[in-house]
């Protein structure tokens, strides 16, 4: 069960968000199980092809994909070397597995800034310097310790051995990576090398996504003088990372209303939502997909790793669908949305058998067979 965790500075709007989230989700779904404890959530991701199944089969049971989403307060200035919640906070940013970094780019004079003035860059920097210091930490513990046992085997060694002086090789590079300012996961890394460097949860290795917090006259506007440089600092600082704007007190607004007074509301406004957008940005940034399977009873997406092949994919729905794996029955979205039924799909020749070495895609729609 992946999770992506909303971390930013103090009032920069990070609970605003994830209320607005929750709100939003259980307002539109209504699915009872939706909201675990207040630091985390779980939201639908928002697709129009689950939503189109749905009106196809008209199941008893709708069950969409889930982003579960923990809002991680307490970064501060100075968390690396315990200032604020510091540590705790920061063992909460390990166990996520992807980051919503939210940055402040609305100006409210009642709306103290524990920084001073408003300046996105400069909060930009101090939790980007945060995470790499709490990484360089972590990585000098390691390198010693590593080292010493390293060091105690000398030149012979069993494999153990062997793959424990590599394992020291790896983690003394990333740890000269991550000294020079740098963050992980900008780094070009073999595969050998990704094993240890995820074996270790550093922060800086974890995807992120920043959102933008802007006034709702801003977003509304479509201009506020920070956007732009804040493109800058992340084209410049975090390898191109995804930034999505978006206010704070509109989504606020919009998520305690009904379905309809929405629709209207943005329709007034001229502007929607971009909590869809931002859900399935988070989603996406996870790595993950998702396959449906639909009928009567059930329209169903199943959350599964990219690159899964076809009897995993299964054992996600049972562990007896992977292990009796016979065979899945592949169609494509596309195909039955235009073709219009099961039966066409499979008088038109697409409906596709597929064996235990298929890598299951995206939106894909499967019926398993298997043994019992
Ligand atoms: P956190 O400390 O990062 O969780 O910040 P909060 O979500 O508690 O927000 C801090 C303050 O900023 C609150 O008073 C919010 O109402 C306000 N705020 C959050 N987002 C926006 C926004 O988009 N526009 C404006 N004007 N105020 C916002």
């Amino acid at each position: 069960n992946l999770k992506i965790g909303v971390v930013g500075l103090p009032n920069v709007g990070k609970s605003t968000f994830f209320n607005a989230l929750t709100n939003a989700s259980a307002a539109a779904e209504n699915y009872p199980f939706c909201t675990i404890d207040p630091e985390e959530s779980r939201v639908a991701v928002p697709d129009p092809r689950f939503d189109w199944l749905c009106k196809h089969y008209k199941p008893a049971k709708e069950i969409p994909a889930f982003l579960t989403v923990i809002d991680i307060a307490g970064l501060v200035k100075g968390a690396a070397s315990g200032a604020g919640l510091g540590n705790a906070f920061l063992s909460h940013i390990r166990a996520v597995d992807a980051i919503f970094h939210v940055v402040r780019a609305f100006d409210e004079a009642d709306v103290i800034h524990v920084e001073g003035e408003l300046d996105p860059l400069r909060d930009m920097e101090i939790i980007r310097e945060e995470l790499r210091l709490k990484d360089e930490e972590f990585l000098s513990k390691q390198v010693t310790e590593l080292g010493a046992a390293v060091k105690r085997v000398g030149h012979g060694g069993n494999a153990a051995d062997k793959a424990r002086k590599e394992e020291f090789a790896v983690v003394e590079k990333v740890y000269e990576w991550v000294k020079s300012g740098k963050d992980v996961r900008h780094g070009e890394w073999t595969n050998k090398e990704v094993e240890v460097i995820n074996a270790q949860h550093l922060i800086t290795a974890k995807p992120v996504v920043y959102l933008a917090n802007l006034s709702e006259r801003d977003f509304l506007r479509k201009k506020n003088k920070w956007l732009p440089k804040i493109k800058g600092w992340i084209d410049e600082n975090s390898n191109g990372d995804l930034m999505i704007p978006y206010s704070g007190a509109f989504e606020s607004r919009l998520s305690l209303l009904t379905t309809e007074e929405k629709e209207e509301a943005q329709k007034e406004a001229g502007v929607n939502s971009v909590l869809p957008k931002i859900i399935v940005a988070g989603y996406n940034a996870l790595q993950l997909i998702y396959y449906f399977t639909g009928g009567p009873d059930e329209v169903r997406a199943w959350t599964i790793r990219r690159s899964t092949k076809a009897p995993q994919a299964a054992g996600v729905i049972h562990s007896d669908f992977e292990r009796g794996f016979i065979m899945a029955e592949v169609m494509k979205y596309d195909d039955l949305k235009e073709l219009g039924s099961e039966s066409a799909v499979k008088a038109g020749g697409k409906y596709n058998q597929k064996g235990k070495e298929y890598v299951v895609e995206d939106g894909d729609i499967i019926y398993f067979k298997f043994n019992v």
